[in-house]
Formats: structure tokens, C-alpha cells, sequence
């Protein structure tokens, strides 16, 4: 692949540095979003909201979405460049990402006029969060096996059953929701037939949201009950029966999403290198600690290489895989290497945990080494992309093999 980029590509990334050059720094110097290492969770969320709403009043919140909602239509290799230009810039998080980056473009692509303009603006300025909801007990890499039901009635549906592993649920007003609207459809050997997208008021009388806590000791995940939930027809995106291809839009972005954030590895690769310089240098010294750091950094140049692979056969038109999950793999194990990685770099610094007073960068690295275990599980589990890897770029023979 020729890694010049295209003048359009280069003016792309020089209007972001410029814009960030302007905004950043009066943003991070306000005294009200001045992060002072104790932010409260809901402090931390509200600085990132306020952080949105400055990108999207410069149209830098959803540079993929088209320019009439107020996006940019950026191109693959742009997102990658945002995300890289972003990174360099250590900007805070975004307030609402999923719903940036998944639920936004499905919205676009199969909403009304109406749903449209209800709903993109509060994702765009985050002024009412969202989250996506899709998993169910027995419904996790096996999505079409899902069964909360939505059964037409009257003038509307009602909705019963489980969903789990529901990111920030218990903040979101609105969901993104995959339901069963033919239970028949599993009995029939169709599974993925019958299943329709609803957009969901996550106020709705009948519908509990449980938060789960987790290994990290936060509560990010969520269990949501719906119990006789009325959603009135107008919350259907989509089609009756066309969830299945609602649900694949999404994952998509999800996907390319993952391989753009393989830039903010070699940041925290530098960044954990820093951090044991000051509170553990005897680390740096330690022949096989050497070994390890020069091992994951050529592993980054390589995946990064994977990405821009795969990118380049998208700009040809090209079908964009196994790069993909190549890529997908690459990351989830790179994200776990660094974090063994880190907290072995630090030595005993690597077990003061978030909150306490010695802890090192407010215990981002002691959180990333139980955090990262989700890499191999969300966005597709390792064994299930090696098994499309085995079935269908290899296709190798056995019992994986469908086609
Ligand atoms: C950080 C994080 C955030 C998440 N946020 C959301 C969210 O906001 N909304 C949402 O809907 N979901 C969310 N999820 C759930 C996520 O989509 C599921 O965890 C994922 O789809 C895997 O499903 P599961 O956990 O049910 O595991 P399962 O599918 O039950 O898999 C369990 C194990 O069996 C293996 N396995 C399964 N099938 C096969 C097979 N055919 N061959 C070989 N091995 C197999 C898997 O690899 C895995 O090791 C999140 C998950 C994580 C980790």
C-alpha cells in the first residue's frame, strides 16, 4: 500500500490539529473541567458531555456521519486519522461513543425524518445518553438466538424478558434494543428472522435496570428486566423482521471501531515507560522487562500495519478480510500484554489501586490489568474470530466450516 496520504486526507487531519490547537487547551484550563485526580465517576462523565458539545459545536463529534447532520462523512482512513490525532492529543473521552459511533449511523440509515430528528441531536450534543442492547443470557456470540419477546398490541408492543452485559444502562434514557418480534422463528430454524430494532425510552413503567458489579469494582454493566413494557409503534427502526441487518450495520462500525483504537496503544505503551521512569526505574534495567517493551512495540508497528492493510483494501473496494479479525485478535491480545506489562513495569506501584493517595496515574494501569480482560469477550470473542478465520480466509476443514 503507498502510505502517502491523499491531499484531501492531510487537509483532513491539519483542520483537526488546528481546531484542537484552538480548543483544547481553553477547555482543559476552565477551572470547572480542571481534572484534579479525584473526579467523582459522575464528574468525570459530565466533563466528557461538556468535552462533546465542544466537538460538536466545531462538527468534530461525528466526523462519519453526512454533512447535513452536522458530520463530516469522513472516509475509513479519516476515522483512523481522528482517532490517531485525538490519541496524540490526550483530548478527553467522549461522553456517548456507542451512540456516536453504532447507534447514530443506524439511525441515519433506517430511521424516519421524524426519528431522526427526535434523536440525533441529543446523541451528537450527549444530552441524553444511550446504550445498546443486544446480549441476553443465552444470546452473547450466539445473538440471533436472542428471546425477549415484543409482541404487537394495539397500538403499540409489549415487551418481556432479559438482557445482560448492558453497558451504562443505568445512565442511558434511551437504548438501542434487539427483540424477538416472531418467537416462532427459533422453532422454525430461522433464528435470525424475526427480530426487529426498537428505540427504547429506558424510562418506560415495566423495564429494571440491575447494574452488575464487576472484577474492577465498578458497576459499568447492567442487567435490564422488561416486564409487560409498552413501546408504542413509533420506537420500531426498521422494519418489522429487520433487526438482524440493523444489528449488522452496528457491529460493523463496532468492528472498524476496534481497529482504530490500535493507535492508543503505542500511546500507553509510552505513557506506562514514563510512569515507571518516576516511580520504579530499576524496571527499565531489567533484561527481560527489555525484551518484553521491545516485543510489544515492534507487536503494535505489526498490528498497525494490519489495520492500514485492511483500510486500503476498503478505499479499493475490497473486501476488507480476514484483515478484520486478524486485526480484531491482534488488538484484544496487545491490550492484555500491555497491561500484564504495565503493572510489571511499576513493581509494587502496580498494586496501589484508584483512590488511594500513592496510586499511580489515579490507578489507571492496576484498573487496565483487570479491565482488559474484556478485550478477548466484547466486540466478538477470540475463539469465535478464529473460528470465522479458520472457516472462511484459511478454510481449513471440520466442523467450523459452513460454507
Ligand atoms: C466490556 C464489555 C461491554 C459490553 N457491552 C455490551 C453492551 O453495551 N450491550 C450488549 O448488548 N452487550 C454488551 N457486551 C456483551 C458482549 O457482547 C458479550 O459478552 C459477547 O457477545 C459474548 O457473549 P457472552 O458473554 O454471552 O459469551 P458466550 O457467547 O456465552 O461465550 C462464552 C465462551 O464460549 C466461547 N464460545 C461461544 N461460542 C463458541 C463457538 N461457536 N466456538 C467456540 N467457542 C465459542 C466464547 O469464545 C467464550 O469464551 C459487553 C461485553 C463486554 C465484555
Amino acid at each position: 500500500m503507498d502510505f502517502t496520504l491523499a491531499p484531501e486526507d492531510e487537509q483532513f487531519r491539519d483542520e483537526l490539529r488546528g481546531w484542537l490547537d484552538e480548543h483544547l487547551e481553553p477547555f482543559l484550563a476552565s477551572e470547572e473541567m480542571a481534572d484534579d485526580g479525584a473526579m467523582s465517576p459522575e464528574k468525570a462523565q459530565q466533563r466528557r458531555a461538556s468535552w462533546q458539545r465542544v466537538l460538536n459545536e466545531g462538527r468534530w463529534a461525528a466526523v462519519h456521519w453526512p454533512e447535513e447532520y452536522n458530520g463530516r462523512a469522513a472516509t475509513a482512513m479519516q476515522r483512523i486519522l481522528y482517532s490517531e490525532v485525538m490519541t496524540e492529543y490526550r483530548t478527553p473521552g467522549l461522553a456517548n461513543p456507542n451512540g456516536l459511533w453504532q447507534i447514530g449511523p443506524m439511525i441515519i440509515a433506517w430511521g424516519t425524518d421524524e426519528q431522526k430528528a427526535r434523536w440525533l441531536p441529543c446523541i451528537l450534543d450527549a444530552s441524553e445518553h444511550w446504550c445498546q442492547g443486544f446480549s441476553e443470557p443465552d444470546a452473547g456470540n450466539d445473538l440471533a438466538n436472542l428471546r425477549t419477546t415484543a409482541i404487537r398490541d394495539g397500538d403499540g408492543y409489549v415487551v418481556n424478558g432479559q438482557k445482560i452485559w448492558i453497558s451504562t444502562a443505568h445512565l442511558a434514557r434511551w437504548g438501542l434494543f434487539l427483540l424477538r418480534t416472531d418467537p416462532t422463528a427459533i422453532e422454525r430454524g430461522a433464528k435470525h428472522e424475526g427480530i426487529t430494532a426498537f428505540i427504547v425510552d429506558m424510562h418506560t413503567p415495566g423495564i429494571e435496570v440491575r447494574p452488575i458489579r464487576d472484577m474492577t469494582g465498578e458497576e459499568m454493566f447492567n442487567e435490564v428486566y422488561f416486564n409487560d413494557a409498552h413501546l408504542p409503534l413509533d420506537s420500531r427502526l426498521g422494519g418489522e423482521g429487520e433487526g438482524w441487518l440493523v444489528a449488522m450495520g452496528t457491529l460493523g462500525y463496532e468492528r472498524v471501531g476496534i481497529a482504530g483504537q490500535i493507535s492508543s496503544l503505542a500511546a500507553d505503551l509510552r505513557a506506562m515507560v514514563m510512569a515507571a521512569r518516576s516511580v520504579n526505574p530499576a524496571a527499565l534495567e531489567d533484561p527481560s522487562i527489555q525484551v518484553r517493551l521491545a516485543r510489544a512495540w515492534t507487536d503494535i508497528e505489526l498490528a498497525r500495519l494490519l489495520t492500514m492493510r485492511a483500510l486500503s483494501k476498503i478505499i479499493k473496494g475490497e473486501k476488507n478480510w480476514p484483515e478484520v479479525p486478524f486485526a480484531k485478535l491482534k488488538w484484544s491480545e496487545l491490550a492484555q500484554t500491555l497491561a500484564d506489562l504495565a503493572v510489571d513495569l511499576l513493581g509494587p506501584a502496580g498494586l496501589l489501586a484508584r483512590g488511594g493517595p500513592d496510586s499511580v496515574d489515579r490507578g489507571k494501569w492496576t484498573r487496565l490489568y483487570a479491565f482488559q480482560r474484556y478485550s478477548t469477550i466484547g466486540g466478538g470473542s477470540t475463539e469465535v474470530q478464529k473460528n470465522i478465520i479458520a472457516d472462511r480466509a484459511i478454510r481449513l476443514p471440520g466442523q467450523a466450516r459452513s460454507s
